[in-house]
């Protein structure tokens, strides 16, 4: 199935194994990474699958392994480089129904280091990740993966 012209994941991926993303971390064998596309969370970062795949256990479970170290590796990355409180894991898809992982770190100086990743919300807009800061922090993490 093409989900290229109306899955906006499916664009990134595609746009990422033509080397033509501006936020691209790195393109694996199954995933994708890349950096958010806002810092309120200093290196917050994802990872989309390749494929346009709904739930995770829909994949084969060698896929579903490799995916999982690959955010593991984006996760460790992120932990070594930007030192965080803490990394909320998250896998929604109730917006875009296209497999992805939000990897965010959480700082002890936010408002409520506690509360969910969304709480602030309406401020990420505030923090957009600029073309150079997409190449700052995606320069960062590789070193690390
Ligand atoms: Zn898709």
């Amino acid at each position: 199935m093409d989900h290229f012209a109306t899955c906006p994941l499916c664009g990134d991926v595609k746009a990422a194994t033509e080397s033509n993303h501006d936020r691209i971390i790195a393109v694996n064998e199954h995933s994708i990474l890349l950096v958010g596309d806002h810092q309120f969370f200093s290196g917050y970062s994802m990872l989309v699958a390749r494929t346009h795949v709904r739930e995770m256990h829909d994949l084969p479970q060698a896929v579903q392994q490799a995916i999982f170290a690959d955010l593991m590796r984006l996760g460790r990355a992120v932990a070594e480089v930007y030192q965080p409180l803490k990394i909320n894991y998250a896998s929604l898809g109730n917006v875009v129904e296209h497999l992805h992982w939000h990897v965010i770190p959480r700082y002890s100086d936010e408002t409520d280091p506690k509360s969910h990743p969304w709480a602030e919300a309406a401020d990420f807009q505030n923090h957009k990740t600029t073309p150079e800061a997409a190449r700052r922090v995606a320069a960062a993490l590789q070193k690390y993966l």
